[in-house]
């Protein structure tokens, strides 16, 4: 099958997410406020969270996390309002999309704490070592990676895509950003380039691009739920 999953980072993206999987037949919305934005992220916005997270077609809860790069929004805000997050995926039973940039440690410490019970998790754009992502797997949580795993700078990255088995591994855009190798200076990011980071992730793991497609294709089929579209 062919899907995709558009994933909102905030109250208006996360609308609008769920209006387009309205509209197609395989699109599929995840819902969430990004760390960037939790400083407005009270508990009426979440609470309207919570009620999008319930429409039809909204296959996850996400982007939340914790990103300390930029720092745009205070780190409690940004702790308080991923916990709501993973409370409202464990409420509604839906997996968790999760951004960590820079803070990995305090990402994993708040799952371990606030996590139990999640039908699934999901570490997106991933960028951390294999050591990291040992640690990801070994709660039995997925790893997405992006047109990073290209970049001439990403020999972390691609060290951690070899620790991922098939049947743990996403692949995903994050456009408009992270357009892949050999496009990466040339193009803004969108859903046709991915078969960039799918190429090069078969030739790292010695396989053939059909036989990634598939593995990661079932994965994410999987981890979201995402049901098969009805024969004509
Ligand atoms: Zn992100």
């Amino acid at each position: 099958m062919t899907a995709w999953v558009t994933v909102g980072t905030s109250l208006e993206d996360s609308r609008k997410a769920i209006e387009l999987a309205g509209q197609y037949e395989n699109l599929y919305a995840a819902v969430g406020i990004h760390p960037h934005d939790a400083k407005a992220a009270d508990s009426r916005a979440l609470e309207e969270l919570r009620g999008l997270a319930r429409q039809e077609k909204v296959v996850a809860i996400g982007e939340t996390g914790l990103d300390f790069h930029y720092n745009f929004s205070q780190q409690p805000d940004q702790k308080r309002v991923f916990e709501a997050h993973l409370e409202i995926a464990r409420e509604i039973g839906l997996p968790a999309v999760i951004h960590s940039r820079e803070a990995f440690d305090e990402t994993m410490e708040i799952l371990d704490r606030c996590g139990g019970g999640l039908k699934g998790v999901v570490f997106h754009c991933f960028s951390g070592s294999a050591e990291q992502a040992h640690m990801v797997l070994d709660r039995g949580y997925f790893v997405s990676f992006t047109g990073v795993v290209t970049f001439k700078n990403a020999e972390v990255t691609r060290q951690a895509a070899q620790a991922v088995p098939l049947d743990r591994l996403m692949i995903e855009t994050d456009c408009p950003y992270m357009s892949p190798e050999p496009v990466r200076s040339r193009k803004p990011n969108e859903p046709a380039l991915m078969l960039h980071t799918a190429q090069f992730l078969a030739q790292l793991k010695g396989i053939g691009v059909d036989a990634l497609a598939a593995a990661t294709t079932q994965t994410a089929t999987d981890f979201f739920g995402l049901s098969e579209p009805e024969m004509p």
